[in-house]
Formats: structure tokens, C-alpha cells, sequence
């Protein structure tokens, strides 16, 4: 049975190594302290859940789902948008409900790229992108982030020819894994370009809510002509610690939240009311966790903040996102600097390379463990690991 080409052409999984090694320290008995995962570790809030629990009990419940979603979760996250950035949003043509953002962003290339079309891919990012589009038989183009223009892509360095032939093109602001934000100036220039060259932009924007110091990042959508070329895909699962629960949205272009409705029909039957509904409750209802969730994980950038630049490292404290991103010390890749780290001091972080090749040279940690266990995984990079050169 051979596999068809379009798996055949999927990356390979570059965390398998670290994986295998993170197995066998577990094996051998290290308490293995893990920094590497991107999913909130503090549970879902206590409303949500009661919702969650009275809706499953109502029978009503029980049947297939409306495939586009409920009109009353639509309406919701319309008049999230409007209580957060004032922006009016027709919960029937621009809003569609996805079963987490992943399935959207997974799907939305299946709507626009014909085999061989291409797609513009920020590197490193959210690896969904780019398979989305090799499983849609598109071309991924990478647009390099680079930090000396703030993780944001250079889209003048895009030629015109590939320009001219992209049909899609994804960004993610606040940034996984970069924790860089982007402001209007620069989405500005993204919408004059996907006009001039006829590209729908995905903005993917899962981190709005988790920022820091006062600091609000932009929705896509709230900056003039946004919708004219491009929709953003949003999520319960990092606002409302709701992983697990899998619901998203996409909201902006009519046209394409049709499209990407028309695909989903034929593909899934939407996502279990009673989460629709306890969804609702998240949206609309007491925000003050969603503040107290940034104080904790404030909290916690301060201590790995803190630690890196102990050990000689000069991060800057990002303003959103539950990731820091970081330089390895010279003399070490992406990958065997997480190896010494994990064999010296029994602490995991991300390889950096297993978000493109323009994550290689850095490393990820993620804000998803409680302040205890942070410290004590600086404790044991101060005790084992000393001092490096950059
Ligand atoms: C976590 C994450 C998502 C996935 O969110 P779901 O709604 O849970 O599928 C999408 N994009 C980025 C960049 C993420 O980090």
C-alpha cells in the first residue's frame, strides 16, 4: 500500500530526536522538567466549564451541530470583536465556527490553491501553514523573520513574479514562536500588497489576549480595508486555556468565510453545541480571569526573563504570547544546544529549527509551568551549564 504523494511530502517531525531523549532521561529517572510545551498549563475557568456541563444535558444538544456553527456562537464572538476593538462584524456571512483554529488553517488552503499555486509561509512559524498547503498540492514560498526587522516579514524582498503568482499568504501576531507583535504601519503595507497582487491574507491571532504591561495587540481586522482582502483565524484555546475543547473561528472576507464553509460542510459536521454554548460564556461573559491569566504568566517571563540574562543572554521582555524566544550561545545549533540542556540540567526547550530553517540558531521556552518548577529549571541551568558566549 503505498502512500500517496501528498503525505509522502510532508516534513519530517524535527522534534522526534528530542522526543526519543526526553524519553530516556524519564526512563533512567531524571526529573525532567519540561519547557517546551505550548499548551496552558491553568485550566479552563469554572463558568465556562458549569455552561459546558448544563448544555451537555440538554438533548437538544445531542444532534448534528449547524455545520457553519450556531448563529448564537456567531454572534458571540461578533460582539466580542465589537467590545474589543469597536469592529461590526455580520455574525451571518463573516463569521464561521472551526473545530480549533488549526482545522481553518488547515482547510483554508484547500480553498484557494490550486496544485502548484503558492502560498506565503512566515518562517519560523506555526508548521500548519506550510502542510496545510502541501496537503492542498500548493507551493510554500518562505518569508524569512529575521530579527533585525523585528520578526516581521520584508515583503518588498518578495519577488514580483511570486508575488504576482501567490494566492495565500498566513501571518500570526502576536508570534509563535517569536513573541513579536505587529503594529498598523506594517499591516497597512501587507493589505496594499494583497491588493496589488490579489492575495488573501490569513491572519492568525490565537495570542491577542495574552499580553503584557498595559500592551493591547491589533486585530488583523481592525485595521482599514482588512477585510477586503482577508480574514483572521481566532481561538478559545489560549484566551480561555481551551485546548482541549477544540473551538475556533474565522471572521472577516464574506467570500472566503462562504468558501471555507462550503469545504467544511463537505468535510466535518461542526463542532458539539454544548461547547458552542459554553464557548458563549467564555466570550461574553466575566473577563477579570483572562487579566489575572496575563498576571500569572507575566510572572513567569519575569523569571525566565530574569534567568536568561543571568547566564548571559540580553532578552528583551516580549509584549504578548506565552513563548521567549532566544539566541543559542555560540558555538551550538538549535538542536544541540536543547540536547545539553536537557542531558546537563534535565530541562527541555524547544529547538528552534523545528519551526523552519530561519528558527535554527534559536531556541523556545514556553510560560506553561507554574513558578516553582521555572525556578527551579534556572536553578539547575546556573548550577550546571554556567555562563556563555554569544
Ligand atoms: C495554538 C495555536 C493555534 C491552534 O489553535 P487551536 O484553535 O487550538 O487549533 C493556531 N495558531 C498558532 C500560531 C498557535 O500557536
Amino acid at each position: 500500500m503505498e502512500e500517496a504523494q501528498r503525505i509522502q511530502a510532508l516534513p519530517p517531525y524535527l522534534f522526534a530526536r528530542i522526543d526519543e531523549k526526553i524519553a530516556a532521561a524519564k526512563v533512567k529517572g531524571v526529573d525532567v522538567i519540561s519547557l517546551g510545551i505550548g499548551d496552558p498549563d491553568l485550566p479552563t475557568p469554572d463558568h465556562i466549564v458549569d455552561e459546558l456541563v448544563k448544555a451537555a444535558c440538554n438533548p437538544a444538544n445531542h444532534r448534528y451541530p449547524s455545520y457553519v456553527g450556531m448563529l448564537e456562537f456567531r454572534s458571540a464572538v461578533a460582539e466580542w470583536y465589537k467590545r474589543r476593538s469597536n469592529i461590526v462584524l455580520n455574525p451571518q456571512k463573516e463569521v464561521v465556527t472551526l473545530i480549533g483554529s488549526k482545522e481553518g488553517i488547515a482547510h483554508i488552503a484547500l480553498c484557494y490553491l490550486n496544485p502548484g499555486d503558492i502560498a506565503l509561509i512566515p518562517d519560523p512559524g506555526y508548521p500548519v501553514y506550510g502542510v496545510g498547503t502541501l496537503l492542498a498540492g500548493g507551493v510554500p514560498y518562505t518569508m524569512p523573520l529575521k530579527e533585525e526587522n523585528g520578526f516581521l516579514p520584508d515583503l518588498d524582498l518578495i519577488p514580483e513574479d511570486i508575488a504576482r503568482k501567490a494566492k495565500l499568504m498566513f501571518l500570526n501576531y502576536p508570534n509563535n514562536p517569536t513573541g513579536a507583535v505587529a503594529d498598523e504601519t506594517f499591516y497597512l503595507k501587507v493589505i496594499a500588497f494583497a491588493k496589488k497582487n490579489d492575495i488573501l491574507v490569513c491572519h492568525d491571532g490565537p495570542y491577542s489576549e495574552i499580553a503584557f504591561n498595559g500592551y493591547k495587540p491589533l486585530s488583523f481586522l481592525e485595521i482599514l480595508g482588512a477585510k477586503e482582502v482577508g480574514i483572521e483565524f481566532h481561538s478559545m484555546s489560549k484566551t480561555y486555556n481551551m485546548t482541549g475543547w477544540r473551538i475556533g473561528w474565522a471572521a472577516g472576507n464574506a467570500r472566503v468565510i462562504e468558501a471555507l464553509g462550503r469545504i467544511k460542510s463537505n468535510i466535518d459536521s461542526g463542532v458539539f453545541q454544548a461547547i458552542q454554548v459554553a464557548s458563549i460564556e467564555g466570550l461574553l461573559g466575566n473577563q477579570d480571569l483572562v487579566r489575572e491569566m496575563c498576571k500569572i504568566y507575566q510572572e513567569r517571563q519575569d523569571i525566565v526573563i530574569e534567568g536568561l540574562n543571568a547566564l548571559g543572554w540580553k532578552v528583551e521582555k516580549p509584549k504578548a504570547t506565552i513563548y521567549v524566544w532566544a539566541k543559542v550561545p555560540k558555538g551550538y545549533t538549535s538542536t544541540s544546544f536543547s540536547e545539553l540542556v536537557l542531558d546537563k540540567a534535565g530541562v527541555v526547550i524547544t529547538p528552534g529549527n523545528g519551526y523552519g530553517e530561519y528558527g535554527e540558531g534559536y531556541f523556545r521556552i514556553s510560560l506553561t509551568i507554574n513558578t516553582e518548577r521555572l525556578r527551579e529549571a534556572f536553578r539547575r541551568l546556573q548550577d550546571n551549564l554556567g555562563k556563555f558566549q554569544f
